[in-house]
């Protein structure tokens, strides 16, 4: 039975209390967060993708936790095995840590070890989780020929049917994890000493319990610290009025839902691309607030059709406000919404001007999401997490999508609200 894994000894890398609650109180820790389940989701995907590369592997995943022993013995096995060239989820054991292994994949007498990524860069911190990898199977003494990071290239053009030799790029990390290979053999005795520790060890909270990963014991940790978060929020209204102009102006409001895949959809893409498949679009007639919903989830390959809808529904405002990460009018500039002649309209991301304007609250200091925002400015009411709309929105299952019209229209009236109680009308 493995007392560390990958992910436990990253987490002992990140903070020793982390590991040690993890190993032995984890009833700690919190709630996977959907921005959490969104990307766990993404990168299983193309881990599926890429082993398409590498075709009649055998998949080495165990049903249950009890079965990694029995599957590590079974992967020793297949490597003497010359009817076996591919393995998927590997699993290997060694000075009690075990991992699992994306592909592994023979050459000649050797295996090349292969992680999979859906990143278009390398982390350090990837790098450092191929380097455990190589401890543990050098000590189990796979004859290996290379390890390598298989990741996405940024410059893939899609023509046609995808073509995985060019989706993805590899790189050995062989090197790095050769000089690594002490270091790796003292963290894990020291981490299996601080596991059967009594106490937790005494760290402070600080840097660590975000860098490089949200810690799931934050919410354990940082119970006692004195809570800033009742306390309102404070604004330079004297910038936020010059930001904002004429208020009296003509208003919609303005909830897009993004979608950049990891693996490009359509020719001409890159991966990343990023397209619009869902909007909702928020004004006010008289004493009525008008809605208009559009989304493409059912045939993305319509997506372009939102830009005739959006230039249509948008026309006749003098103002359209928004809650983005990123620069809408420039998103707007790359689909040529802007250079429509029926556009007059100034776009505002408030996310912007209130940053702009010293918008400051405890809440918002690590993350400045619509979500915090609104429960700042109202701290008697919940608003959902936004990863809420982006799992439903890829979901296979058409009850959930149909959640998401509500979702945003909820979203933008909650934009609409901080709008106004800020300025103040
Ligand atoms: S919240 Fe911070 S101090 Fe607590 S276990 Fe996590 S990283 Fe360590």
């Amino acid at each position: 039975m493995h007392i560390l894994s990958k992910s436990t000894y990253i987490k002992g890398e990140q903070c020793e209390k982390a590991l040690y609650l993890f190993k032995n109180r984890p009833f700690l820790r919190d709630k996977l967060s959907m921005e959490q389940r969104a990307k766990f989701k993404r990168g299983t995907d193309v881990g599926i993708l890429a082993q398409q590369l590498f075709p009649g592997g055998i998949n080495m995943t165990p049903s249950s936790p009890s079965q990694f022993s029995k599957k590590a013995v079974e992967t020793l096995n297949n490597l003497t095995n010359p009817a076996v060239n591919v393995m998927y989820e590997a699993v290997f054991q060694y000075d009690d840590t075990l991992i699992m292994l994306d592909i592994i994949v023979r050459e000649g007498d050797k295996w090349r070890a292969i992680e999979v990524k859906s990143s278009l860069s390398l982390s350090p911190t990837y790098m450092k989780d191929a380097a455990l990898q190589y401890y543990v199977l050098k000590g189990c003494n796979v004859p290996l020929s290379d390890i390598q990071l298989m990741y996405i290239n940024s410059d893939y053009v899609k023509n046609g049917d995808l073509d995985l030799s060019q989706l993805f790029v590899f790189q050995s990390v062989k090197d790095y994890a050769e000089q690594y290979q002490d270091v790796i053999a003292k963290n894990i005795t020291h981490f299996k000493d601080i596991i059967k520790q009594p106490h937790s060890p005494k760290i402070p909270i600080g840097n660590q319990c975000d860098t490089p990963y949200r810690c799931e014991f934050h919410g354990h940790c940082w119970k006692n610290v004195p809570n800033e978060t009742n306390r309102p929020y404070t604004i330079d209204y004297k910038t936020l009025y010059e930001l904002i102009g004429n208020r009296n102006s003509s208003t919609a409001y303005l909830n897009l839902l993004f979608y950049r895949p990891a693996v490009p959809l359509f020719d001409g893409d890159k991966p990343y691309t990023e397209f619009i498949i869902a909007f909702s679009i928020l004004s006010n007639n008289g004493n009525f607030d008008k809605i208009y919903n559009w989304d493409c989830l059912e045939d993305l390959s319509k997506w372009k059709d939102c830009l005739d809808i959006l230039t249509e529904q948008l026309a006749g405002f003098e103002r359209v406000i928004c809650f983005a990460p990123q620069n809408i009018a420039a998103s707007f500039q790359k689909l040529n919404l802007l250079d429509s002649k029926e556009l007059n309209y100034k776009i505002l991301n408030l996310k912007d001007i209130l940053q702009q304007s010293d918008f400051r609250h405890e809440n918002t200091k690590s993350d400045f999401s619509l979500q915090n925002v609104y429960e700042c400015v109202f701290p008697d009411k919940k608003l959902f997490e936004h990863s809420r709309i982006i799992l439903n929105a890829l979901s296979d299952n058409v009850m959930e999508r149909n959640l998401i019209t509500n979702d945003l229209e909820q979203e933008n009236i909650a934009l609409r609200d901080i709008y106004k109680k800020v300025i103040n009308i």
